[in-house]
């Protein structure tokens, strides 16, 4: 399954898996990256295409949920 490309705009929340603070982006930022820094303890996260689509998938859900 593909990143949507619809979601490249959306602002998407990444919980550190070390200290569990959000990690705020645009989807179109989550998907470039493969690491990503947390801002609050320095943490540096592997960030593979799994947790991409993960990420995608949980926001598409979110917002069909207000829809
Ligand atoms: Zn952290």
């Amino acid at each position: 399954m593909p990143l949507a490309r619809e979601l490249i705009d959306t602002i998407m929340r990444y919980f550190c898996p070390r200290c569990g603070t959000a990690v705020e982006r645009r989807g179109v930022s989550f998907m470039a990256v493969t690491h990503l820094r947390c801002a609050s303890c320095g943490q540096d996260v592997k960030f593979t295409y799994s947790d991409k689509l993960a990420l995608f998938e949980r926001t598409a859900r979110a917002i069909a949920k207000l829809a």
